[in-house]
């Protein structure tokens, strides 16, 4: 049975291996062995039943919380070709008396159903009529009173499931606490049940956390390197949405606001836009995201701290179901802390505790310096198991960037003691600074012992210390006046017992490092982008005659392998994931078309092995020479810094005469030594065209001094390397 299952996998879903867990839970549910699976969002529970659903010769009955959640499987089977219908409260009389009749017709393979249409009289009395083998119990944690979701209507499930006996019982959720776990089966009772426990690693997410600054620039940012991509944004309030909402728009960009505040048909047209890609981004409380199935959704920002890590992984396990890289990133900065803290502060008790240590478990993962998936796992009761995952900001970092800052935090520290730890972290800098404004004359702060003795940094190099020196503990911030104060382990810091090491500047959101490619997917990396686009908008317009979400027709890992393989005949589109038999017949054509004719006329075949080789020039080398060609087979710059000994600037200077001999360079490994947002580079590349690249002086003083001349350096290089010289 189990190799019908893979047939069906491969013929109706178009998919050609089993995620983890699928084929044993399968094999389990096909045995009529009752199961409890538990797996993280995006790992694939569905076909968990609706595989056996068409094997079995009865109907699955599958209940769903969620009126929008069953609506979206049925529409998603139909286009796979599978008979399935839902009832619920939301049918006219007509649609629910002609779904009924194909359910008695016993065409029907799934019947998807609310809890509470479930328990009505009528829906029994149709039900005890037909053969069911399979009860299914989506997000199964809503039994429990233990769970983030109790739904008292599913307590009188177990009621209903005594009626069918000979069904077997599959419950499904993303929650894994073993108390939710024990009610599930007790409640249930479900039969020498078998526990299936996946991974609740989420591989294809990337993990970040930036320091808040400016928050809308950090965003703006980090939306200006993704034109063309679906996100969620998350904020505390209501007040925060429209505000962000405001800023983005304004900006030009395609998104929508979503929270508790609007009219229903609001939100609801709001979720639509998103689902149907008529909007890129949302920006949303917590309210949203339930019941939302889209697999393309590329990233999912935290604009404020998230309650919770429990909270927080499911919000962030709403991007990249489809399994294609995702990024998440969540701004943090102290005062959200501090408003968390706030609240927390109001109540009492065991509910204080639990509050109390869930704050720290999140501190915790925010502030930690090595592998964020670590204590991510180890919150889930996982070992990770291993000390870099390549897929977070900690891993990806270079390990030059970790420096030690002891020296600038005695001098940092010793200016909060000589101030009386009475101010804040913009005035312990300027005393630093050496500056003249009135207040220090005033307060005779100029004749402290730490006047100008921090001149060597810039201002805000002195405010990022004050930040990375609050999140080791050495200095707290009054709540209230944003006064500095120091902690007892400063102490160690100004004997020269411990030392700071640290990153300063963690506000980046988005480098030029950010374009490299981070999965060893090819059909990620190097698809054609512009067949790519050319398949999005075929599958948008077939989506909206038929009213229905794009991904239902084909998810964009499929038209991704389209634009990597080029198919030309329909047997090899059926080689192509996601293209099931059904899919085919209806979609094939309008697809092969697109592929044809632009394979057509851009003179590409199908894909076959040939790999274009560039044939190296030699000549009589010098050093320059080396640096240019060491580079150009794929060094980084840093690499090369570290191979002659020499500095980065200097690794510059030679990549730039190596340039100005006619030699060609790659100008995204020039990028990825700057810090800059592409948002930025682009400006300054725009002032280089403006001003012209060859001296940096004008461009330094075209775009009002605002980035330094190491930047313009980089910056003119990979001007250069880009443009040709
Ligand atoms: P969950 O319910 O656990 O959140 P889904 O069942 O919605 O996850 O599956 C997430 C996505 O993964 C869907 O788009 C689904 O079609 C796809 N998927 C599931 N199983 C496989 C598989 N074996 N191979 C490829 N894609 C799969
Ligand atoms: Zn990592």
């Amino acid at each position: 049975m189990i190799q019908q299952a893979r047939q069906i996998l491969q013929d109706t879903f178009g998919y050609s291996q089993f995620r983890p867990l699928q084929g044993e839970v399968i094999k389990k549910v096909l045995d009529k062995k009752d199961s409890l699976v538990i797996m993280p969002t995006g790992g694939g529970k569905s076909l968990c039943y609706q595989i056996p659903s068409m094997i079995f010769e009865g109907v699955t009955v599958v209940i769903s919380p969620l009126i929008s959640l069953m609506k979206d499987q049925v529409e998603q089977l139909d286009e796979f070709g599978v008979p399935a219908i839902f009832l619920n409260s939301t049918l006219t009389p007509e649609q629910y008396q002609y779904n009924v009749s194909r359910l008695r017709s016993g065409e029907v393979k799934m019947l998807y159903v609310a809890p509470e249409t479930l328990m009505m009289e009528s829906t029994r009395r149709l039900l005890s009529d037909l053969n069911v083998d399979c009860f299914t119990i989506d997000e199964a944690h809503c039994i429990s009173e233990w769970g983030h979701d109790f739904r008292p209507e599913y307590r009188q499930l177990a009621s209903v499931r005594k009626d069918f006996p000979d069904a077997v019982c599959l419950a499904l959720t993303a929650t894994a606490t073993p108390r939710v776990r024990d009610d599930i089966q007790q409640i249930l009772e479900m039969r020498d049940s078998e526990v299936f426990v996946a991974s609740f690693d989420r591989k294809n997410l990337l993990l970040k956390v930036a320091d808040k600054e400016n928050p809308t620039d950090q965003i703006l940012d980090f939306l200006y390197t993704r034109p063309n991509q679906s996100g969620i944004i998350y904020c505390f309030s209501r007040r925060q949405v429209d505000e962000l909402y405001g800023d983005l728009k304004h900006e030009g960009h395609s998104v929508r606001p979503y929270h508790a505040g609007l009219s229903e048909s609001q939100r609801t047209n709001n979720q639509d836009a998103f689902i149907k890609d008529d909007a890129r981004i949302i920006v949303a409380t917590i309210a949203f995201g339930m019941g939302i199935n889209k697999p393309d959704v590329r990233f999912v920002i935290h604009h404020d701290m998230p309650q919770n890590i429990e909270a927080y992984y499911q919000q962030i396990g709403r991007a990249g179901r489809d399994g294609l890289q995702a990024d998440c990133l969540l701004l943090y900065s102290y005062s959200d802390k501090q408003k968390i803290q706030y609240f927390i502060n109001q109540k009492e008790g065991s509910e204080k505790e639990v509050a109390e240590k869930h704050l720290a478990d999140l501190i915790n993962y925010l502030e930690y310096d090595g592998c964020r998936r670590i204590p991510l796992m180890k919150y889930f009761g996982e070992d990770y198991g291993k000390e870099e995952c390549g897929m977070c900001d900690n891993c990806l970092r270079q390990k030059g960037d970790l420096q030690d800052y002891t020296e600038q935090a005695q001098k940092y520290l010793s200016c909060v003691v000589r101030t009386g730890e009475r101010y804040g972290a913009h005035h312990v800098a300027d005393v630093l600074r050496g500056s003249k404004a009135k207040k220090i004359l005033q307060l005779k702060h100029d004749e402290l012992t730490t006047y100008g003795i921090g001149m060597e940094w810039s201002k805000n190099q002195w405010i990022q210390l004050s930040r990375l020196l609050i999140r080791r503990g050495y200095l707290e911030k009054d709540p209230e006046h944003g006064s500095l104060f120091l902690s007892d382990d400063a102490k160690k810091v100004l004997k020269g017992e411990e030392r700071v090491e640290g990153i300063l500047d963690r506000t980046q959101t988005s480098t030029g490092e950010d374009s490299r490619p981070r999965t060893t997917s090819d059909v990620e990396n190097k698809h054609n982008v512009h067949l790519f686009e050319e398949l999005r908008k075929k599958r948008k317009e077939l989506a909206d005659e038929q009213d229905i979400p794009p991904y239902v027709i084909f998810p964009d890992t499929t038209l991704m392998e389209m634009s990597y393989y080029f198919p030309q005949t329909e047997e090899s589109l059926l080689g192509i994931y996601g293209v099931g038999s059904s899919k085919q017949k209806k979609y094939g054509a309008h697809f092969l078309k697109i592929i044809r004719d632009f394979s057509e006329k851009n003179d590409i075949e199908e894909r076959s092995q040939s790999i274009q080789k560039k044939v190296k020039k030699t000549s009589s080398k010098q050093k320059h020479d080396l640096v240019g060609e060491e580079y150009n087979s794929g060094k980084s710059i840093e690499h090369l810094a570290e191979q002659f000994g020499v500095k980065s600037v200097t690794i510059l200077s030679n990549l730039k005469k190596y340039l100005d001999e006619g030699n060609s360079i790659d100008p995204a490994g020039v990028l990825e030594a700057s810090e800059l947002s592409q948002r930025k580079i682009d400006e300054v590349y725009a002032s280089m065209k403006k001003v012209g690249p060859e001296m940096l002086k004008p461009v330094y003083e075209d775009l009002n001094k605002t980035v330094d001349y190491n930047e313009l350096r980089i910056l003119q290089l990979a001007y250069m390397a880009k443009n040709g010289n």
